[in-house]
């Protein structure tokens, strides 16, 4: 098999860890016979810079993407662009426009926390003696965030302001399939998270989880209103599954389990748009955190995000599910055996601490 890819590393850290993620990737396709392309293309503040503050995202960016089978992306952003225009501010000129370009209406936040790393996360460590390992599936392309009307007016001579929650049930169905073909692979559970006892699109987002559902008999669904998960999340985060829900309640939930995992470094994310007849997804794969500019160009971030966002490009776009597995277990070893980047160092016995390429290079020791 041979596979076409499009590398965006973007700014701060996203070129350190990319570098490690490259060489996770290149080491899995000889050890697992499939050719990769990759070529590298300038976004967000990188983009700024070369094109005198035109575009965070370049046409040829675009154009090399369409081409591709999936982008593998770093982080945008950092303080040396906050002060432009917001419409080519790098997150917001760039991230955006990629996400509607391509049809992205799934994201897929894992949100887990290894057992040896419970000291990271804020939850009492006797709640998760074992870690948890969720995956958030949020619809990213409609909800509250695009419904129209949306704006602002004066009435009855005060300022009012409105925003529309649309839903449409092909909508839907679209992320609820993504949801329960995700759980299929894993531990076959699908918790849906909506506001049916208050929101007339909630009531429609249930009936038609229910729907769905009879089409994967062998997933288990149940149903949640949001404040309930959300404090769920934080008390028993390993009862959970496949959280799915819809774009406002996701951004706020994923957002609560990136923060309930321990470190942002660890943790990948998959943006899918519609599935293909193979089988497999267009998508963007990307570290859920940020730039982080308060640790960039010290090549001491954790590489772990970008490389497991590697994993999940060859598990959803490419098709190669051993060497997302391989890689898997190749991190997971990596932790085992006591390293740990700066965000992750404890201090406690049997922990060494290591730099990005540190850590990249016993993972693919371990590939
Ligand atoms: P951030 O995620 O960059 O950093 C938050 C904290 O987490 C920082 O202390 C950082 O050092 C730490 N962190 C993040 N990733 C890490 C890693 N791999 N290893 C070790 N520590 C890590 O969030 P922020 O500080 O709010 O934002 C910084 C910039 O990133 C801003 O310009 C923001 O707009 C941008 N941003 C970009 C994306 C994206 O590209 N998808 C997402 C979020 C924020």
């Amino acid at each position: 098999m041979s596979h076409t890819i499009t590398v965006l590393p973007g700014d701060g850290i996203g070129p350190e860890v990319m570098a490690e993620a490259l060489k996770v990737l290149e080491a899995s396709s000889e050890k697992f016979h499939f050719d990769i392309e990759h070529t590298t293309h300038l976004v967000g503040g990188a983009a700024l810079d070369a094109t005198g503050n035109k575009t965070p995202l370049p046409p040829e960016t675009i154009a090399a993407s369409e081409k591709a089978d999936a982008i593998l992306f770093g982080s945008v952003g950092g303080p040396k662009w906050e002060n432009l225009p917001p419409e080519i501010q790098p997150e917001r000129g760039a991230l955006l426009p990629l996400r509607k370009h391509f049809g992205l209406f799934a994201n897929l936040r894992p949100g887990s926390c290894h057992p040896s790393l419970t000291h990271a996360s804020p939850v009492k460590n006797e709640l998760i003696p074992n870690g948890f390992d969720v995956l958030c599936v949020r619809e990213l392309t409609g909800g509250i965030y695009f419904g129209e009307p949306k704006g602002r007016e004066e009435r009855a001579g005060e300022p009012v302001a409105f925003d529309t929650m649309v839903y449409k049930k092909s909508e839907i169905e679209k992320i609820l399939h993504v949801a329960f073909t995700a759980a299929r692979g894993r531990d076959k559970r699908v918790t849906s998270v909506d506001t049916a006892n208050v929101l007339a699109t909630s009531v429609l987002w249930r009936e038609t989880a229910i729907e769905v559902a009879t089409q994967y008999p062998d997933v288990a669904l149940d149903h949640l209103y949001v404040d309930n998960a959300a404090m769920q999340l934080v008390k028993r985060p390993d009862s959970f599954d496949v959280l799915v829900t819809e774009n406002l309640f996701g951004d706020i939930l994923s957002d609560e389990m990136a923060m309930i995992s321990g470190s942002l470094g660890m943790l990948p994310s998959a943006s899918l748009g519609n599935i293909q007849d193979n089988g497999l997804y267009f998508g963007m794969y990307e570290p859920s955190g940020g730039s982080a500019p308060d640790i960039a160009g010290q090549g001491i971030a954790n590489p772990i995000a970008q490389i497991l966002s590697v994993s999940m490009m060859l598990r959803y776009s490419l098709g190669e599910s051993e060497a997302a597995d391989a890689i898997d277990s190749a991190v997971q070893q990596a932790i085992d055996s006591g390293l740990r980047t700066g965000d992750l160092f404890t201090g406690a016995e049997g922990e060494t601490r290591v730099n990005t390429a540190e850590m990249g290079q016993a993972i693919l020791t371990n590939l």
